[in-house]
């Protein structure tokens, strides 16, 4: 009998042999972050178009492991059109699922989360976790002023 967990590691396959908003954006006008996780070699580029507080456009580069790679394809679909807040928010809900923020009331992920509740195993395999949140800091810090 397929469970959750059959269903979860297919969509993780699926966002990393089909990734989606793969590419770049002409910076400027968007931006350009980096980031690198050395535990396990994986590399992740985000170009973020933002324009009147709301992330228009996003692309995602770089290479790396499935969970690195297939989390940057759903947080691209999750965080595409939304406001600042809104992937903050994201942000913060999906940290919550990987047991990094445990502060205040945020305990349960909303179920805006979409594709990225996949990934609530990794949590069982704590040296993965780094790999889930890459993209999300990398994001971040494009965000930045
Ligand atoms: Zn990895």
């Amino acid at each position: 009998m397929p469970g959750l967990e059959d269903l979860y590691r297919e969509i993780v396959l699926d966002h990393y042999r089909n990734p989606r908003n793969r590419g770049e954006l002409p910076c400027p006008p968007a931006r350009r972050a980096e980031g690198f996780n050395p535990l396990c070699g994986d590399e992740v580029v985000v170009y973020a178009d933002v324009a009147g507080g709301v992330v228009r456009d996003v692309r995602v580069g770089g290479q790396g492991c499935s969970i690195s790679q297939s989390t940057a394809s759903m947080m691209s679909v999750a965080v595409k059109g939304r406001s600042l807040a809104e992937v903050e928010k994201l942000e913060r809900s999906f940290k919550a699922m990987m047991s990094i923020v445990t502060d205040g009331d945020e305990v349960a992920p909303p179920a805006d989360l979409g594709d990225l509740e996949a990934l609530r195993g990794v949590v069982k395999f704590p040296v993965r976790i780094k790999c889930a949140t890459l993209c999300w800091n990398t994001l971040s810090e494009s965000l930045r002023d």
